[in-house]
């Protein structure tokens, strides 16, 4: 064939690739970090009601009223919080709004695997950190020349929070560059940097609806940073989709913050379930590492992760397996319900024993 040229200008990436989805409801679905419960009433609420009419104009394009209730209640201007469809949108506009130095931004080897795509289909250079032994982060290795830094925090696959006197000292060694936490988790347990963006001009904060909110299908995240950088983020998204979040979206979002007691009650529910199968787990001889979002990472000491993997899978219960370097042999298990979770132990007391 003849004038086929036009390939060599394909996109050539390697996209991310997300947790399976099950083809009918009877599977247990602990492979994508979900909450095991349903959104505040208040959001079932707020959408029942949700006046159809007003679909016919465009929605706010800075995400308000979200975006103040937010601000409100995380003690900020709304001029420091940016409001996405998702924090994965929200993510990649700060990759694109704060690292677009020719130096690599620093992340760790073992994190989220979406940052690597983002540098690819942005030419974003990065470098990765290794985790230490015990899949912490250390510090002291963020400590050289960089064009900007990402982690999550806890981070993820590995469960793990990063303290906040570690975080600062990685602050206080990085002025000149951007800082991005990733707190997706952190509701779950670990200590929010929120208080520190007095202090941290080049800090960012991003955050999600998906996990303790209940809102994974709803598509809801935001930033929290200095006016300044919140600037930025809003110039790339009005460069690329002036309305990302929809009028519905923001109506549930809404409610979801302001029912605090059931986001409290929820968040209870799920971490003791979490403690419990983490005890489960080590009882049958798995090492688990100490968790402070709403899943496990976990390692057996006789079957391998891909094992354990396709013999749930053949159970009808989807947990995540990285088939990556140096964490191939464990899996990421999301905190369910405690039936699920019961499910989910009897099934393995019969692999294991
Ligand atoms: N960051 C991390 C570390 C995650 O695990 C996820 C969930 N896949 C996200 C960001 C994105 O979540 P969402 O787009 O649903 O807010």
């Amino acid at each position: 064939m003849e004038n086929q040229g036009f390939r060599k200008n394909l996109i050539n990436i390697e996209p991310y690739v997300a947790g399976e989805q099950p083809k009918n409801d009877n599977i247990i679905k602990l492979n994508a970090n979900e909450n095991a419960y349903p959104p505040s009433p208040e959001v079932q609420k707020a959408i029942s009601g949700f006046d159809a009419a007003k679909l016919r104009l465009y929605p706010d394009f800075s995400g308000e009223p979200l975006k103040s209730t937010l601000a409100e209640y995380y003690g900020l201007k709304p001029a420091q919080v940016f409001v996405g469809n998702g924090s994965d949108d929200v993510l990649a506009a700060a990759f694109r709004a704060f690292f677009n130095s020719d130096m690599p931004i620093l992340y760790p080897d073992v994190t989220y695997s979406f940052y690597p795509v983002w540098c690819d289909i942005l030419r974003i250079p990065y470098k990765t950190i290794p985790l230490k032994e015990d899949f912490t982060i250390d510090v002291n290795d963020y400590a050289q020349p960089n064009g900007g830094i990402i982690f999550p925090n806890p981070n993820a696959p590995t469960s793990i929070a990063l303290e906040k006197s570690e975080i600062v000292k990685l602050l206080d060694a990085n002025r000149d560059v951007v800082v991005v936490i990733d707190e997706t988790y952190i509701d779950f347990g670990g200590e929010s940097c929120v208080d520190l963006l007095d202090k941290y001009d080049n800090l960012v904060l991003t955050r999600t609806f998906s996990k303790s909110r209940s809102l994974a299908g709803m598509r809801l995240g935001f930033a929290m940073a200095s006016e300044e950088l919140i600037s930025y983020m809003n110039a790339v998204k009005d460069s690329y989709n002036s309305y990302p979040v929809d009028a519905v979206a923001i109506a549930a979002g809404v409610s979801a913050v302001n029912d605090d007691k059931y986001f409290k009650d929820t968040l209870a529910k799920v971490i003791s379930t979490r403690e419990r199968l983490a005890k489960a787990l080590e009882d049958m001889g798995f090492t688990v590492a100490k968790s402070a979002a709403n899943f496990l990472f976990a390692e057996h000491n006789k079957f391998t992760a891909q094992e354990i993997f396709n013999f749930l899978r053949d159970k009808g219960i989807f947990v995540r397996y990285f088939n990556k370097p140096r964490i191939d042999n464990r899996l990421r298990i999301t905190v369910g319900t405690d039936e699920q979770t019961d499910k989910m132990i009897s099934a393995l007391k019969e692999l294991i024993g």
